[in-house]
């Protein structure tokens, strides 16, 4: 097994390989590599045993040259000063790319959501919106979900900031329920670009999707929702899995059949239509048209992209490749469409969020699927025409020089000062 990649140096190699095909020089390239600035602090909360816990707790603000830092908060025992700033990177480009006027940011908090009470986890995320009211707004700061949060906990945050604030400021957060302020569309957003994305890129190929074969590592919220939409569009997903195994049918699953029998018993296994149960690498590995990485970073390493044999591998998780692994899939002619691409329906869909918060006037889910699909369909057109324009080695530099073009000019726009 290689040695994990640390997804921060994985992100400045990323923006140091395509600064270099735009030429941006040293001084700037530092700040495009790094994030402005970082909150790490403790959150220590009463337990419902009377005792107290302290957990760590991080938000990274990339960059803001484009609009409000944005990104989510993920809630997962491996947080890392250095995933979240990583993570933070790849929302400023990720906003860039599908040009939705934000920049970028991401928080976490290292702690396993399972140890805890409903109650214990309400206050850990109390604590930490307390700590980070200065530094949040609807102008300033806009957290989502991640790993391990959905709608409860911004609806948490949301109040929390609006009690100490003194006022409803639904914008501070996205991601939120509907009663309060959540977009429709929201949910199935991220898993809906990745659909779009695989859509777009077997157009490109001039296959159709129609028969495609689909592996998607991952049944979450992304995973499952991209394997169901894909399934709709005549797709067949062969094989799925979850942190617990996988399941393969050469002759095809029932994706929402899965989803539901992971609904009640907390995991793909066990499913009993599908033909056999593979590991979570065998599924990797799987002779498949479409390989879909939805879990969580490095989950493809030079070792194992070897061992692909997918033709094409649409990244719905954040950062799934090493770097090195890239080279070895460019190497062997395997077209990977980019995280900051194929999952940014999610930052879409917030935005559509933010927007009908500002507003107060909700949009009902038909316009959002069609805007979103506008977006990425017009993202991934882009993409192509520069990766095509400049020859370059694989889409993902293709779409950081388009991110990075974006902000840099908004930089250069703004100008140094003072
Ligand atoms: P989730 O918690 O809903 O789902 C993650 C899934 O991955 C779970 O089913 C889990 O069991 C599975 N998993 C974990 N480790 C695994 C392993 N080693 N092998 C196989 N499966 C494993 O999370 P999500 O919201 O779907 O996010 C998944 C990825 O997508 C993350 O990288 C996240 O940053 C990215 N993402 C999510 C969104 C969003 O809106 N949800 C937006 C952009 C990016």
């Amino acid at each position: 097994m290689a040695e994990e990649a640390n997804p921060f140096e994985s992100l400045q190699e990323y923006v140091g390989d395509a600064a270099a095909y735009l030429g941006v020089g040293e001084g700037l390239l530092t700040r495009l590599q790094n994030p402005e600035r970082v909150l790490e602090t403790n959150l220590t909360i009463e337990l419902d045993d009377g005792g107290l816990e302290t957990v760590r707790a991080y938000r990274s603000q990339f960059n803001d040259d484009r609009g409000p830092y944005k990104g989510g908060i993920r809630y997962h025992p491996d947080v890392t000063r250095d995933e979240v700033k990583a993570l933070s990177g790849w929302m400023a480009y990720k906003c860039a790319v599908v040009d939705v006027p934000y920049g970028g940011g991401k928080g976490g908090i290292a702690l396993d959501p399972r140890s805890f009470s409903t109650g214990e986890l309400e206050r850990i995320t109390r604590a930490f919106a307390t700590e980070l009211r200065p530094l949040v707004g609807p102008d300033t700061d806009i957290a989502a979900p991640d790993v391990n949060t959905g709608q409860r906990e911004m609806n948490w945050i949301k109040d929390t900031y609006e009690t100490l604030e003194g006022t409803t400021a639904p914008g501070v957060v996205t991601g939120k329920g509907i009663e309060s302020g959540g977009s429709e569309g929201r949910l199935e957003a991220t898993g809906r670009s990745v659909m779009l994305t695989a859509r777009e890129a077997f157009r490109y190929r001039e296959t159709p999707l129609d028969g495609v074969t689909v592996a998607v590592q991952g049944y979450g919220n992304a995973g499952a929702v991209a394997a169901r939409l894909l399934d709709e569009e005549g797709a067949d997903v062969v094989a799925v899995s979850d942190s617990t195994g996988a399941v393969h049918d050469p002759d095809g699953l029932d994706a929402q059949m899965v989803k539901e029998h992971k609904k009640e018993t907390g995991s793909v296994t066990g499913y009993v239509d599908a033909a056999e149960e593979l590991t979570g690498e065998g599924l990797l590995t799987l002779d498949v048209d479409l390989l879909i990485p939805a879990a969580l970073e490095n989950a493809i390493d030079e070792t194992l992209a070897e061992e692909v044999r997918a033709d094409v591998i649409v990244e719905a998780a954040n950062g799934p490749l090493t770097p090195a692994a890239d080279d070895i899939l460019i190497e062997r002619d395997v077209s990977v469409f980019p995280d900051v691409l194929a999952n940014a329906g999610g930052v879409t869909v917030s935005y559509f969020e933010w927007v009908q918060n500002r507003q107060r006037f909700y949009w009902d889910e038909r316009r959002v699927n069609d805007e979103l699909e506008t977006v990425i369909v017009d993202a991934f057109d882009r993409l192509i025409e520069v990766f095509e324009e400049y020859d370059l080695p694989n889409l993902r530099t293709a779409a950081y020089a388009v991110a990075i073009d974006r902000v840099v000019n908004a930089h250069a726009e703004g100008g140094t000062w003072p």
